[in-house]
């Protein structure tokens, strides 16, 4: 090996660890250090979470479905991988989302920021909360902000400012949702941080959410839409990160990371095949739960142990458009915990992204699973079905027979950011860079969980290290 070669071991492959590798490479390179980067994945395919299934004309996706567009780190990297063109947005003429209240869908007021109201007219007018709820959320306006920046539940945080209803009937639901989690247990500096610092500069959530608002939509050369995705679905990035990685990088499949040894600036990794895995540098992408027994040893691991998984799963359904009357107008809708259902939630998928389902069918998908919630992701293939289709009965008046059903179950899938888990990982951090330079810690666990958070983190990091690894090589 030359004096500039570097040995990287990535573990996890999924959108985080293949982000990582594909930037270290690119960063690395720059820096003209000549990295020798293997992959470490558990399962036998690269991509983790990102799985789309192309089936009968349709483009279904098994874990995430989109990203939003204003968070441009996954643009840009589609960009670097040549998928821009790619690039799809949302049909404009579904742009209502609806929410269950009492039994009915009600189209979401206009002029909700991140479920927040910003227009009073809208939501005064909206039938999702009552009078006395419009009241207490009105009171926003005059409450005093709390100064202290010190960290507390997403729940907790919207009850004292907007009241109960507006948090359980609209907020909720809305935000919640992306978590799978309950707002009482997420932190608010880790998921949402923005409400804080809105707090104490405006001194109303209502008046701060509202000055601040800006354009939503993002525009990718004549692309303009809230998300995007790929018109051949999420896992043709993967698929051509992995493509692309493959001509230098080593892809070690079927084969999970056991344990990490360091001696003397040497990482040896314990490999479930019986090898070991040498490296200068190591890059731990897997969940807080399979990241705490590898990084043992190493570091104060507590801050992993807070972090809750909930398992979720989703159920897409497919359909004969001549057997659905309705026409939908929105991209589907949310469904509170209070409304006591099985689905927590439903995209009308082929009304939202046109181009995953031929003209004549029609596409559907429906979550369930959340915090509380999770033991139906461990009933029968036949006991959800069974659920769902209840559920879209008697919320949406269809009687119709899917053509098929596809259920992805993903246990332990959804990390829920504990109070004052930045701080704990930051805490985590900064104890790894001090006692194990060279070994990072990235993934959804701790920096955000969207797509774009983690492709965000893994390139900042590749960075920073590479510029760390270069330094050191001036000082030697
Ligand atoms: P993962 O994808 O979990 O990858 C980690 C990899 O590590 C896995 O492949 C695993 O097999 C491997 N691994 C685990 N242990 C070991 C070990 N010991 N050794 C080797 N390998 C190991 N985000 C969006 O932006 N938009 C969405 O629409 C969206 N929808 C979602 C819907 C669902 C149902 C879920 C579950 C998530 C969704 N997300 C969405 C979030 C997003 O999909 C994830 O945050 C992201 O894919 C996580 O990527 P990751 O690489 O950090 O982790």
């Amino acid at each position: 090996m030359t004096s500039s070669a570097r040995r990287i071991a990535i573990i996890g492959g999924g959108i985080t660890g293949m982000s990582a590798a594909f930037y270290l490479r690119k960063y690395f390179r720059e820096q003209e250090l000549s990295p020798q980067i293997t992959i470490v994945e558990q399962s036998g395919s690269l991509g983790g979470k990102v799985h789309t299934l192309h089936k009968d004309g349709f483009v279904i996706e098994k874990g995430p479905d989109s990203y939003l567009a204003r968070k441009t780190a996954m643009t840009e990297l589609a960009q670097e991988v040549g998928l821009g063109d790619d690039l799809v947005t949302t049909n404009p003429n579904a742009k209502k989302t609806y929410i269950l209240h009492d039994g009915q869908l009600h189209p979401m007021p206009s002029g909700l920021v991140l479920g927040i109201p910003t227009e009073l007219r809208p939501f005064m007018e909206s039938d999702l909360i009552s009078m006395d709820g419009k009241i207490r959320a009105l009171e926003d306006f005059l409450l005093p902000a709390k100064m202290d920046g010190k960290d507390e539940s997403l729940g907790d945080f919207i009850e004292r400012r907007l009241g109960k209803e507006v948090l359980e009937n609209v907020t909720e639901p809305l935000l919640a949702g992306i978590y799978a989690g309950d707002t009482r247990k997420l932190s608010l500096q880790a998921t949402f941080p923005q409400f804080g610092t809105v707090e104490r500069e405006y001194g109303s959530l209502i008046k701060g959410m509202n000055t601040g608002r800006k354009p939503v939509e993002t525009h990718t050369g004549t692309k303009k839409s809230t998300f995007y995705t790929f018109k051949n679905g999420l896992q043709s990035l993967t698929d051509r990160l992995e493509q692309q990685l493959a001509t230098d990088v080593a892809f070690k499949l079927s084969t999970g990371a056991e344990s990490i040894r360091y001696e003397n600036g040497l990482y040896t990794i314990a490999l479930s095949d019986g090898t070991t895995l040498e490296a200068e540098h190591v890059v731990v992408t897997v969940p807080a739960f399979a990241a705490a027994p590898l990084l043992q040893g190493h570091v104060d691991t507590a801050a992993l142990d807070q972090i809750n998984y909930v398992s979720v799963a989703n159920v897409v359904m497919a359909f004969d458009r001549k057997d659905i009357e309705t026409e939908y107008d929105g991209s589907g809708f949310l469904v509170p915990r209070k409304e006591g259902r099985t689905i927590t939630a439903c995209t009308w998928t082929s009304t939202k992204w046109l181009h995953t389902s031929p003209d004549d069918r029609v596409l559907m998908r429906f979550y369930v699973g959340r915090d509380g919630q999770e033991q139906i992701v461990d009933e029968s293939d036949e006991q959800i079905t069974a659920k769902v289709l209840h559920d879209m009965r008697e919320l949406m008046g269809i009687q119709a027979t899917p053509l098929f059903t596809e259920i992805t179950r993903l246990r332990r899938s959804m990390p829920q950011y504990p109070v004052g888990h930045l701080d704990d990982i930051s805490a985590l951090r900064s104890e790894l860079s001090t006692e194990r330079p060279g070994m990072l810690l990235l993934g959804a666990g701790y920096d955000g969980v969207g797509l774009p958070d983690c492709i965000r983190t893994a390139r900042d990091a590749a960075q920073l290290e590479a510029q760390r690894t270069v330094s050191l090589r001036v000082l030697k």
